[in-house]
């Protein structure tokens, strides 16, 4: 395996947040990516490329060595499972929280409850462990039209500000994660690169450590 490292970033909130501590590490990109359209790019380090690809594809990049490294948040990685991955780091960006929302008190109502989400794994398991019957309809987005119209009576889905909630007359209800982006490592690449990266996680940590002082 070559000492090349291949870090997977996802475009968006995550990118905007992991290159300033990327850049304190360091690590500059040869060009802008919220701007390029390249999915592979150079950095001021020979050895170092980015690649870019979707966030719900971080940990699959990873997991399957097309990636070393990776950053993406608690939730894809809660939802993904996390096998064949480490998670060296919290990068404590993007931080939100995972919860139940409907409208007020829809999550007390008796019988089986339908939930919309995109997150199934997660919520099939949140609702399994308190013995919950559920019926799970998966959605690509905009999660909040389900109960508007109908479809669901509860949603399971990232909230920060809970702008989105209260602009649909829904409401958080129940919580099921703190949410923050995560570095991720292949656990091969830990192994045969392990300077490397070791040396690289530490100096984030560094930055993270910084940024949030
Ligand atoms: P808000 O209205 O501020 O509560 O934001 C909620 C909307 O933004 C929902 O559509 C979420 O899916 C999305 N969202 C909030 N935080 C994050 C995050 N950290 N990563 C990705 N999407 C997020």
């Amino acid at each position: 395996m070559s000492q090349r490292l291949t870090i997977a970033l996802s475009k968006g909130r995550i990118l905007d947040d992991t290159l300033p501590l990327l850049e304190q590490a360091g690590i500059v990109p040869a060009e802008d990516p919220g701007k390029s359209r390249k999915l592979v790019l150079e950095t001021n380090h020979e050895d170092v490329q980015f690649v870019i690809v979707r966030a719900t594809d971080v940990p699959t990049y990873v997991e399957y060595g097309g990636a070393d490294l990776g950053v993406c948040g608690k939730d894809v990685l809660m939802e993904h499972g996390g096998q064949g991955l480490y998670e060296p780091l919290d990068l404590r960006i993007a931080r939100c929280r995972l919860m139940v929302a409907g409208r007020p008190g829809a999550h007390l109502q008796p019988g089986r409850l339908r939930i919309a989400t995109k997150f199934v794994n997660i919520s099939r398991r949140y609702f399994a462990e308190r013995g919950r019957q559920v019926e799970l309809i998966k959605l690509y987005g905009s999660m909040e039209l389900a109960p508007l119209v109908g479809m669901a009576d509860l949603i399971v889905d990232l909230v920060d500000t809970g702008n989105t909630l209260r602009a649909n007359g829904l409401e958080p209800l129940e919580h099921i994660a703190d949410i923050s982006s995560r570095l991720v490592v292949n656990k091969a690449s830990m192994k045969v690169k392990h300077q490397r990266i070791k040396a690289l996680v530490e100096q984030l940590r560094g930055a993270v450590a910084t940024r949030s002082a």
